[in-house]
């Protein structure tokens, strides 16, 4: 099937793009990007002006729980929240039970993304067996069945040895590292960021220091082996620091930064609900200045993408005691339109940057197709509604789990459309799309 979409603003930061123009896609495939394009037989689709025409975001850091945790989330159901979220691809964890640290794993779980026919799913192998932190995976293995990066997260890998293996042989298959930074001595049992509010509170704390002490060791072992270290969730100003040195000496390090450590700081652990297990999450939620080294990363480019570190946890996981409850938050159906709000609208970056963010950059650091609409590129398109009033409603998300610290917020610009393939995988019922 032919459609050529029309009129829409196109963002395509890879080709220089960001002007009303027309996009044609045939056979799952971008065709060709151009003004006033021949209709040639297409079905036009004509996009309403003020809408955005994106290359399709892909979320490189969500937790699925398939297999073993299907009362929080399914590949399906996450696959579905994703796509509602503006997301055509997602990158998943391998912390499920089993862990996913050998090819069957990883076999059922594309099986499961093929079955639910949503978004794209690239499923991320452990780098130890089991994650214990003991043994190396077999990261060929893992590589050969369809895995594009390697990690322990939920932990930091055990040690820098193990680290450094994995950062060679991951690097022989030309896959990155993706490490959760953090000193375990540090963090203890530590429930929240180690400041004025976790004081007054009475909640044991889990300093900055002891992530900004796990992205120096991986920036030292990417130094040693030459290999891609890529930084989960960062989210103290002292990691950004590292990072950018790192950077700086030409390194091959990036990092991602999820939208809670942009637009929350500890103080929600004491308003408007105190003790609220919905801002718990590990990385804590840390202090103001802390907060703003994060947007000042997303503005002047150390910060490489936006990824959610989507983690579904059931109402009573979450129904509990602060210090009892599970780390992290829902994040797919919150991201798009945090990042427009508080970035775009906020003045902080603009619509291509935006891009780069939340497609480009991450195709990029998993080496999966997508991230921009060059010709001949998957046709997995995020249509952008930049103006759009939107009210975050937890029960109405469509991901299993429904912890989030967003609901009832009021913000502007949302998704308005998912394409993956060429085809209308979510629309928008808010917006007149034409899709
Ligand atoms: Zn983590
Ligand atoms: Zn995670």
């Amino acid at each position: 099937m032919k459609r050529l979409l029309k009129g829409g603003h196109v963002v395509d930061p890879v080709n220089g793009i960001d002007h009303v123009c027309d996009v044609l896609v045939e056979g799952g495939r971008i065709v060709r990007v151009g003004r006033d394009l021949p209709v040639d037989g297409a079905t036009v689709v004509q996009i309403p002006a003020g809408l955005v025409v994106c290359p399709g975001f892909i979320d490189m850091h969500v937790h699925l729980r398939e297999p073993g945790q299907e009362h929080k989330e399914t590949v399906a159901t996450g696959a579905l929240a994703a796509v509602a979220g503006g997301f055509t691809a997602v990158a998943c964890m391998p912390n499920t039970s089993p862990v996913n640290d050998n090819a069957n794993v990883t076999s059922l779980i594309l099986a499961r993304a093929a079955e639910a026919n949503l978004a794209r799913v690239y499923p991320i192998g452990a780098v130890s067996k089991g994650s214990r932190g003991e043994l190396l995976a077999d990261i060929g293995e893992l590589k050969q069945a369809g895995c594009v990066a390697v990690t322990d997260d939920g932990h930091p890998v055990a040690t820098a040895l193990l680290l450094r293996r994995a950062l060679e042989y991951a690097g022989m298959f030309g896959m990155p590292v993706i490490e959760h930074c953090e000193d375990p001595s540090l963090k203890g049992d530590g429930v929240a960021h180690e400041g004025f509010h976790a004081a007054t509170l009475g909640l044991r704390g889990i300093p900055s220091a002891a992530e900004a002490l796990g992205v120096e060791r991986g920036v030292l072992l990417s130094e040693l082996t030459g290999s891609a270290f890529h930084v989960a969730h960062i989210s103290a100003r002292a990691s950004m620091r590292a990072v950018r040195k790192g950077k700086e000496a030409g390194l091959r390090i990036t990092c991602e930064v999820a939208p809670h450590h942009f637009t929350l700081t500890d103080q929600a652990l004491a308003s408007p609900i105190p003790y609220d297990t919905n801002v718990k999450m590990n990385p804590p939620l840390r202090e103001e200045a802390d907060r703003d080294a994060m947007l000042a990363g997303l503005a002047d480019g150390t910060v490489d993408a936006i990824a959610t570190d989507h983690a579904p946890h059931h109402y009573d996981e979450k129904k509990v005691e602060f210090d009892r409850a599970p780390f992290g938050i829902v994040g797919l159906e919150t991201a798009v339109p945090l990042s427009l709000d508080r970035l775009v609208h906020g003045g902080l970056i603009r619509l291509p940057r935006l891009v780069e963010l939340l497609s480009t950059n991450p195709a990029r650091i998993l080496s999966v197709p997508g991230g921009s609409l060059s010709p001949g590129a998957p046709a997995d398109i995020t249509v952008l509604a930049p103006d759009l009033k939107v009210r975050i409603r937890a029960s109405e998300l469509r991901s299993r789990s429904k912890n989030t610290p967003f609901d009832g917020w009021e913000l502007r610009g949302g998704v308005a459309a998912t394409l993956v393939a060429g085809r209308t995988v979510f629309v928008n019922s808010d917006v007149h799309t034409g899709l």
